[in-house]
């Protein structure tokens, strides 16, 4: 997703980056959109939170053994993921990825239910975990790929992959494959293939026909989780129950950090309480605990509340400006994510958002890109926003987007 394979050209090389701007290696400033895919909520390179980590690394860069910051991480996380009297999770773990946050939580579902089938939406991206990568979002449908070389038929073959905001599909699964079904994993909100927002109900209906069927519902908050809210996508609409779920990004403020919590019953199947084997030697280590407590702590309603207006404003100027070119697009919006398509109706799901005009989307990136302005280099990915995008940053946005909107209409 790095490389510039949709948009052509080649990736700029970074060599700083604060606030709302990168660097690149020939000293061009560019106001950033990317926000290194997600963990930048506060803008780069945060003071206080560098401060935080150099003040860590002042005390040694990894033990192998626990540490008073990742219980406090722990404790800020479950603090979150508590919505007035619903509390999601009651114990956490910490990894170093996302990756490594799903594909535990996975074995975790397996082990807890000695099944092996698992349910994820096509569109959809949990890592780069044999079982996880086909027909999945991010780099894999920037390629345009079904899956991943590598990945053995009998592995693959123990994942179903549905459409999205589909219930039939999800209970046409569990029909066809009575007890054998161990979990869904479900991205919060999709932001992988474009961003696809689930129909209202629909991850609380996921939890119900999982739970019928004697599953798990594994939702995954790595891209969402802190960054749409305080309690990511979940704590916009706590009417429901996942029973893990996972977070990466925002989690580590820019270090390798991720996790994932549930209820205690259930995580304490994880070795050492439990069978079911986990380990890391860098997990939660203490550099990237630090920036995680300082990015958390940062985080405040002030901070959702200007990440969301900045939202507003460039998708707004985005549609603005795509609307006056008469080019055909939707916006699509989850909290602070968006993304653009180019097609006139609503994006559902995965076969939706590639039946569109994706060809534009490199002329508009590149105008944007000469313009000293850096969007996402695929229009798979969704945007993101910074506390740190001030009036002086949005309006370089602003400003760039009508030459970028001629010239996709080219
Ligand atoms: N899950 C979701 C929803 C993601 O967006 C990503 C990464 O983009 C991952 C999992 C994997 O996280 P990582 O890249 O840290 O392994």
């Amino acid at each position: 997703m790095r490389a510039f394979g949709s948009v052509g050209g080649l990736p700029r090389t970074i060599a700083s980056a604060r606030g709302a701007y990168v660097t690149d290696v020939d000293g061009i400033e560019y106001v950033d959109l990317v926000g290194s895919w997600g963990p930048a909520l506060l803008g780069h390179a945060h003071p206080e939170v560098v401060e935080a980590v150099r003040e860590a690394a002042s005390r040694g860069l990894s033990f192998g053994a626990p540490t008073e910051g990742e219980a406090e991480l722990a404790e800020l996380v479950i603090d979150r993921m508590t919505v007035g009297a619903t509390r999601a999770v009651e114990k956490v773990r910490l990894v170093s990825t996302g990756t490594e946050a799903t594909m535990t939580a996975i074995r975790l579902a397996r082990g807890a239910t000695g099944r092996d089938l698992l349910i994820k939406f096509a569109g959809h991206y949990h890592g780069h975990s044999d079982g996880l990568l086909a027909e999945s979002g991010s780099g894999v449908a920037t390629l345009g790929l079904p899956g991943s070389a590598g990945v053995p038929e009998p592995i693959a073959g123990l994942t179903l992959v549905l459409p999205y905001n589909d219930l039939d599909a999800v209970r046409a699964a569990f029909a066809a494959h009575p007890g054998r079904i161990a979990a869904i994993i479900a991205e919060a909100a999709g932001a992988n293939a474009g961003v696809l927002v689930p129909d209202s109900g629909f991850n609380a209906a996921l939890v119900d026909l999982a739970h019928a069927a004697g599953a798990l519902v594994i939702l995954d908050e790595v891209l969402t989780g802190f960054r749409v809210g305080p309690a990511g996508w979940w704590g916009l609409d706590p009417s429901y129950l996942p029973d893990l779920v996972t977070w990466g990004k925002v989690l580590g403020g820019g270090l390798p950090l991720a996790g994932l919590g549930g209820c205690a019953e259930l995580m304490d199947r994880l070795a050492p309480l439990g069978p079911v084997y986990q380990a890391g030697t860098l997990s939660g280590n203490p550099l990237a605990v630090a920036a995680g407590i300082a990015t958390l702590r940062l985080a405040d309603a002030d901070v959702y509340a200007r990440v969301d207006a900045a939202a507003a404003r460039v998708s707004g100027a985005v549609d603005a400006a795509l609307t006056a070119a008469g080019i055909p697009h939707v916006i699509s919006r989850a909290g602070s994510l968006f993304s653009i398509a180019f097609r006139s109706e609503p994006v559902r799901d995965y076969t939706d958002a590639r039946a569109q005009d994706a060809f534009r989307y490199a002329a508009f990136f590149h105008a944007l890109l000469d313009a000293g302005v850096a969007p996402p280099p695929s229009v798979f990915e969704a945007w993101f926003l910074s506390a740190a995008h001030d009036d002086e940053s949005l309006e370089r946005i602003e400003a760039a987007l009508p030459a970028a909107a001629a010239a996709a209409a080219a």
